[in-house]
C-alpha cells in the first residue's frame, strides 16, 4: 500500500519514548519524564514581544522562501561573530527548525548510493534523512574514545562513494564536545578526500566545565566552502515549538535549498521569524545567561546524585543538556543473572518500577547507553535521578 521508502524509517525513537511516557501518565501513573530534547523554560521577552508586535501589525503573508531579508542579515551577522569570518545573507537560509535545514542539505547534496559518515551514537534523524535522500549512512563507533570520534576511524570509513561527514558537537545524545585536534583532523580529511561537512551546532551554547565549542570553519577557514552550518533556536532559546532554524553555506547550495524548500514548506512561520528577528536585535543576552546558569546548576545537581552510581560510570556531560550513561558493565554482569540484556530492558524497568522515562541508547545505535535529559524542573530532576540510581544500583 505504501511507498517502499516508508521501510527506510520509523517514527523517531525519542518521540516513541516520549509517547510511552505519556501513555503511562494517561494510564494514571505519576511519571518523571527525562525523554524530551528540550529545556523547561519561560519565553524570552523579546520573542514574546516580537511575535505580539508582528501580529498587531497585521503581518500574515508568505515571506521569501528562505526567510525575510532582515532575519537572514541578522543571522549572517551572528554567524560572522561566531566564526570570526564575514558571512552574507545570501549564504543563509531560514528553515522550519534545524531538522529542515538538515533535510534540505541531504536532499540537495546526496546522489543515490552516496555514503555519509555519521559518528555513533547518533541523533536518529541523521541516518533517517540520509536514507530518505537515497544515501547510505556509514557509522563510526565513538564509544571507546569517550564518544569523540578518532580521526583514523573516520579515515578508515571513507570510500570512493563517501560524500559527506556529519559532525554534531556538542553531541546529542552523548553530550561529547569535540576538541580542536579532532576537528582539525576531520577538516583535513574532508579537504583531502573532497567531502562535505554537515556541521550541526544546535547545542553550541551549552558547554560545561573547561570545554569550549569550536565552529569548525573558525578553526580551519579553508574548510568553510565545504561546510554547511546547521543551527536553530529550539535549544539555545528553548523555543522548540516555534520551528526556526537555519542553514549556512556556499551561495550555490543555498540557492538550491531555496528552490527545494519552495516545493516543500515554503517559508518558515512568519510570526516566528519576526519574533526571532526581534530577539536578535533587542536581546541583551541576559535570557541566554539565565538559561545557561539554570542548566549548569541542573547539571551539577544531577552529577551529585549520579555520583552514587556503583556499576555505571558518572557521565562527563561536557555539553548540551544530556546525561548519557554507559551501561555496558552493568549489562554484562546483570544479563548473566537473568537481568536486563539491553538498554531497552532497563528503560522498561525504569518506567514500570520507578516511574521514570528515559531514552534507550538503541535509538541512537547504541544498545548499551541511556539518555537522560536534565532540562526539566530541578525538584523533579533530583527525585527522578535518585530513582534511576536506586534501580541501577540494585542489579547485581
Ligand atoms: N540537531 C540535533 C543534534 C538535535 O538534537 C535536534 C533536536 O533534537 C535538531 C537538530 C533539530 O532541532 P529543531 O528542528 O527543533 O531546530
Amino acid at each position: 500500500m505504501l511507498a517502499q521508502r516508508t521501510n527506510l524509517f520509523g517514527s523517531s525513537g525519542t518521540a516513541a519514548a516520549r509517547a510511552a511516557a505519556k501513555a503511562a501518565v494517561d494510564g494514571g501513573k505519576e511519571i518523571i519524564d527525562f525523554t524530551a530534547g528540550e529545556i523547561w523554560s519561560d519565553l524570552a521577552p523579546a520573542i514574546r514581544d516580537g511575535a505580539i508586535d508582528a501580529i498587531n501589525s497585521g503581518i500574515n503573508r508568505y515571506t521569501d522562501t528562505i526567510g525575510i531579508t532582515e532575519l537572514r542579515e541578522a543571522l549572517a551577522r551572528k554567524i560572522s561573530h561566531d566564526t570570526s569570518q564575514i558571512w552574507k545573507a545570501e549564504e543563509v537560509a531560514v528553515t522550519s527548525g534545524a531538522k529542515q535545514a538538515l533535510f534540505n542539505a541531504a536532499m540537495v547534496l546526496l546522489n543515490p548510493g552516496d555514503e555519509v559518515i555519521i559518528p555513533a551514537p547518533y541523533w536518529t534523524t541523521f541516518p533517517a534523512q540520509v536514507l530518505i535522500a537515497g544515501g547510505t549512512p556509514v557509522f563510526v563507533d565513538t564509544r571507546a574514545n569517550g564518544y569523540v570520534p578518532r580521526v583514523i576511524d573516520i579515515q578508515a570509513a571513507v570510500t570512493d562513494r563517501t560524500r559527506a561527514i556529519v559532525i554534531n558537537t556538542p553531541n546529542n545524545p552523548t553530550g561529547a564536545v569535540y576538541d580542536v585536534p579532532t576537528l582539525r583532523g576531520i577538516a583535513d580529511l574532508a579537504i583531502d578526500r573532497n567531502l562535505w561537512i554537515i556541521f550541526d551546532e544546535c547545542y553550541g551554547d551549552f558547554v560545561h566545565g573547561h570545554h569550549t565549542h569550536h565552529p569548525i570553519a573558525s578553526i580551519i577557514p579553508e574548510v568553510r566552502s565545504r561546510t554547511l552550518i546547521v543551527n536553530g533556536f529550539s535549544k539555545s532559546l528553548a523555543l522548540t515549538g516555534w520551528r526556526i532554524g537555519y542553514l549556512a553555506g556556499l551561495q550555490e547550495v543555498i540557492n538550491a535549498v531555496k528552490a527545494f524548500q519552495s516545493h516543500t514548506t515554503s517559508n518558515p512561520n512568519v510570526i516566528a521569524q519576526h519574533a526571532v528577528l526581534a530577539h536578535l536585535r533587542r536581546g541583551d543576552g541576559s535570557y541566554e545567561s539565565r538559561l545557561r546558569s539554570r542548566l549548569a546548576s541542573a547539571r551539577q545537581i544531577g552529577l551529585n546524585v549520579l555520583s552514587s552510581l556503583t556499576r555505571v560510570p558518572v557521565p562527563k556531560a561536557a555539553g548540551g543538556f544530556y546525561f548519557y550513561l554507559d551501561l555496558s558493565r552493568l549489562l554484562q554482569s546483570a544479563s548473566g543473572n537473568d537481568g536486563p540484556t539491553t538498554a531497552d530492558d532497563i528503560v522498561d524497568s525504569l518506567l514500570s518500577k520507578a516511574g521514570v522515562a528515559a531514552v534507550s541508547g538503541t535509538t541512537f545505535g547504541d544498545p548499551t547507553g541511556l539518555r537522560i535529559s536534565y532540562g526539566i524542573p530541578p525538584e523533579k530532576l533530583r527525585i527522578g535521578l535518585s530513582r534511576i540510581v536506586e534501580v541501577l544500583n540494585a542489579w547485581e
